[in-house]
C-alpha cells in the first residue's frame, strides 16, 4: 500500500472518503474533480481492480451524462458527510439529519447479492457483496455502508477534524487508547504543531528572564 504518497490515514473508507476534496493541499488534487479521477480513488482505495476500472472508464465515454451524475451525485454525498465528519456527535441535527438522508438514498437502491469469500492464500474469510444494480450508481456503495456503520456501531463519537493551526480540513477516527489524538497524520501536521509550539516556547523564554 503506497501510503505515504496518499492522503489514506483517515482509519475508514468514509472519512478518507471525505478527506478527498483537499485539492489546495495535496498534489493529487480532488480525486472528485473528474470521473476518471474518481475511478482512479476508488482502484488505490481497493474498490476496484484495474480490469474494472478499464471497462467504467469505456462506459463513461459512451455515457457521458451518466458519468457526470454519478461525479455529482459522489461530490454531494461528500458534502453531507464532511459537516458530520467534522462535528461527530455534536453535528447539528440537520446536519446528521442531511447525511442520514443521503446514507438512506443510496442504501434504499442498493440491490445485489451478499457472498463469503475465501481466501486460500492466508486461509481467511471475508463477506463481500456484489452489487447487481446500475454499475456507475453502485461505486459508492462501499463507501456510504462505511459511514452508516459509523452511525451504527457509534464510532462516531470517535470521529474528528484535524486540530493542526493553520487549519487542516482532514478528518480521521481516533482509535487512540486515550482517545485524545488531535492530528491527521503525526508525521506532518503532528510534527508541524510540535514545531510551532517549541519555538513558542524559545520566544517565551527569551522575553522573560528567569526568575531568581
Ligand atoms: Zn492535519
Amino acid at each position: 500500500m503506497p501510503r505515504a504518497k496518499t492522503p489514506f490515514a483517515a482509519g475508514r473508507l468514509w472519512l478518507d472518503f471525505v478527506n478527498t476534496d483537499e485539492a489546495p493541499r495535496h498534489a493529487l488534487g480532488d480525486a472528485l474533480a473528474s470521473f476518471d479521477g474518481y475511478l482512479a480513488w476508488l482502484e488505490h482505495a481497493g474498490l476496484l481492480d484495474t480490469a474494472r476500472r478499464g471497462a467504467l472508464q469505456r462506459r463513461a465515454l459512451e455515457q457521458p451524462a451518466s458519468a457526470t451524475a454519478t461525479l455529482h451525485e459522489a461530490r454531494r454525498i461528500r458534502s453531507a458527510l464532511r459537516p458530520l465528519a467534522e462535528r461527530g456527535t455534536h453535528a447539528s441535527e440537520r446536519v446528521t439529519q442531511g447525511a442520514v438522508m443521503e446514507i438512506n438514498r443510496v442504501l434504499g437502491r442498493s440491490t445485489g447479492v451478499r457472498r463469503i469469500g475465501y481466501d486460500a492464500r492466508d486461509g481467511s474469510f471475508h463477506r463481500t457483496f456484489v452489487p447487481s444494480g446500475d454499475a456507475f450508481a453502485a461505486l459508492v456503495i462501499p463507501v456510504v455502508e462505511s459511514a452508516a456503520d459509523a452511525l451504527v456501531t457509534g464510532e462516531l463519537a470517535r470521529v474528528r477534524r484535524c486540530a493542526a493551526e493553520p487549519p487542516c480540513p482532514r478528518v480521521f477516527l481516533d482509535t487512540s487508547r486515550s482517545g485524545r489524538r488531535r492530528w491527521c497524520d503525526m508525521r506532518s501536521c503532528g510534527n508541524r504543531q510540535k514545531a510551532a509550539r517549541h519555538r513558542a516556547a524559545s520566544r517565551v523564554g527569551r522575553r522573560s528572564p528567569p526568575a531568581g
